[in-house]
């Protein structure tokens, strides 16, 4: 698909000359934030920088949107997102492409990401008609007992590149349908597909009167600051890096404000002796190489069995050299490039502390300077062959380098998997059950997710999503994870015509 029709598609129109700008932000001239291809640094488009201002008012918007929001019937709210589920289906193909383009996802992860977003709206609409309490027994005679989740109110979206349509999608249907309103910041990287997405779902909102329930403001971390400090917001939800998320907390936390975080990964798979190598090596290549390691769940570790660590290195390397590395949007192609220029110093650096750390490269470990790659951000997908304890494991490192680790037994793979200051997702290969059941027991992964018999990344939005210790502790999409959206009122109502208190107290 040519830029120019895909754009139009989208209806990502010109407003300034060569300026995409978002229609429902004010302000005109300001300097423009260029969206470039990270396949070969082209400016795909410009687009208008938000200022505080605008974000004020895009937060004032979801303020004055919120009363009638709320008092809209939540199946109601449903069949809005519905609709706004069955646009994107219209468009998957145009908006898959575009998050290939300006993200560097291959095509098939750019569709995929825009059918997940079809998937939880699915979810939504569904669950609009579920927002279950609970009814308790009171202790006292002629009492009823129960709870009720109400609506929470404005909240905040704050989303990293590497799902720039997904991420917000996993919210944003869900705290629709508990009847929130929203304002969502994208990362700077990725501002076409927000603006793409938010010119898809105005139609459908303005056609419902509830124009105001879901605002954009395209801009920079600054923008996502003042989400933190703002009153107005009475959740925050944050997917990005440890680093940033850490003073979201912060300042969320200060306020005694909620926030739901969903940052960096460390995630292993553990290949046990008797495990299918097959299938091992298929998710292992996957979960590494897929978005070229761009995944919160990419696989960074693989703690190999000793009796088995030779055949599958062996194996996986062979595996490794046939990645046909290119432009994302070509047929054939299974990794494409780095978001940005600095992602790819980010791995020359990493290699840099590998090699000084006592890492050995097996292979890759290469930045792609010439030919076709001679203008874009690529990267060679590594092998290194890692002890235990080498201290740049600790860290997420956002590229594909995949350390293999030499175990012993279970019972080392399991504390080696652990020993990292993320827990995120997990995965172990085995056709033991009771090895199986171990790596999911309370003395097993750490993680919030944890599977058997398939690799680390590429989620189904039906469970709840989300890690723990470094990772954040947040939950999104499936599940119960639509609680976070809103408030718990725990109710007694006294039909008795007595006045009992709780605990047989006597008062008087
Ligand atoms: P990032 O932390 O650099 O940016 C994330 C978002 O925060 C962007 O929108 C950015 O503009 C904004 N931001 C920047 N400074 C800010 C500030 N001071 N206050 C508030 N917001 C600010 O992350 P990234 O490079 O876009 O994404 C990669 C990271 O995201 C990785 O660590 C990855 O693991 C993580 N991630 C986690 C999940 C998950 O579900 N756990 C999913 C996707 C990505």
């Amino acid at each position: 698909m040519k830029v120019q029709t895909l754009l139009k598609e989208l209806g990502l129109k010109k407003d300034n000359p060569g300026v995409y700008a978002a229609r429902w932000l004010a302000g005109r001239g300001r300097e423009p934030l260029a969206s470039c291809s990270p396949h070969d640094g082209a400016v795909i488009a410009r687009v208008q920088r938000a200022t505080l201002a605008d974000y004020d008012r895009a937060a004032a918007a979801a303020v004055a949107a919120f009363p009638r929001w709320r008092d809209t019937p939540a199946p109601r709210r449903g069949e809005v997102v519905r609709q706004i589920g069955n646009v994107l289906r219209e468009h998957q193909e145009a908006l898959g492409h575009l998050v290939s383009l300006e993200m560097g996802k291959i095509l098939a992860e750019g569709s995929g990401e825009v059918q997940e977003m079809i998937d939880i709206a699915d979810f939504a609409v569904g669950l609009s008609r579920q927002l279950y309490g609970l009814t308790m027994p009171s202790e006292r005679p002629g009492h009823r007992m129960y709870e009720q989740w109400h609506p929470l109110g404005p909240i905040g979206i704050i989303t990293a590149f590497n799902f720039p349509v997904a991420v917000w999608s996993w919210n944003a249907m869900i705290a629709a349908v508990c009847g929130d309103t929203m304002v969502w910041k994208p990362a700077s990287t990725t501002p076409l597909c927000a603006l793409a997405v938010q010119n898809l779902i105005a139609p459908v909102l303005r056609a419902h009167g509830h124009p105001g329930v879901m605002n954009l403001v395209v801009g920079p971390g600054a923008i996502g600051q003042a989400m933190g400090e703002d009153e107005r917001l009475g959740l925050v939800s944050f997917t990005g890096s440890t680093e940033v998320g850490r003073g979201v907390a912060r300042a969320v936390a200060s306020r005694l404000g909620r926030h739901l975080l969903e940052l960096g990964g460390n995630n292993a798979v553990l290949v046990m002796d008797d495990a299918d190598l097959d299938l091992a090596i298929r998710a292992v290549l996957f979960g590494a190489v897929g978005t070229a390691g761009q995944r919160c769940t990419s696989t960074r570790r693989v703690l190999l069995h000793r009796s088995i660590a030779a055949e599958f290195t062996r194996r996986l390397k062979r595996a490794y050299a046939q990645v046909r590395i290119g432009d994302p949007r070509a047929a054939g192609t299974l990794m494409g490039p780095l978001v940005t220029p600095e992602a790819v110093a980010d791995y020359e650096q990493a290699l840099e502390r590998i090699r000084r750390e006592g890492g050995r490269i097996l292979c890759g470990g290469k930045v792609l300077r010439s030919g076709a790659y001679r203008k874009g951000n690529y990267v060679l997908p590594t092998l290194v062959a890692a002890p235990d304890d080498l201290p740049i494991m600790q860290e997420e490192v956002f590229a594909p380098i995949l350390y293999l680790v030499t175990v012993n037994d279970l019972t080392e793979a399991i504390a080696v998997q652990n020993d990292v200051p993320q827990g995120l997702s997990s995965a172990i290969f085995t056709g033991r059950v009771a090895d199986a059941e171990r790596f999911l027991s309370h003395g097993g992964s750490d993680c919030g997710i944890a599977n058997v018999n398939i690799g680390t990344s590429g989620a189904e939005i039906g469970g709840a999503f989300g890690g723990e210790k470094d990772t954040g502790g947040g939950r999104e999409a499936g599940s119960d994870a639509w609680r976070s959206y809103m408030r718990r009122q725990t109710c007694t109502l006294n039909w008795s015509g007595e006045l009992p208190l709780a605990q047989g107290i006597q008062f008087g």
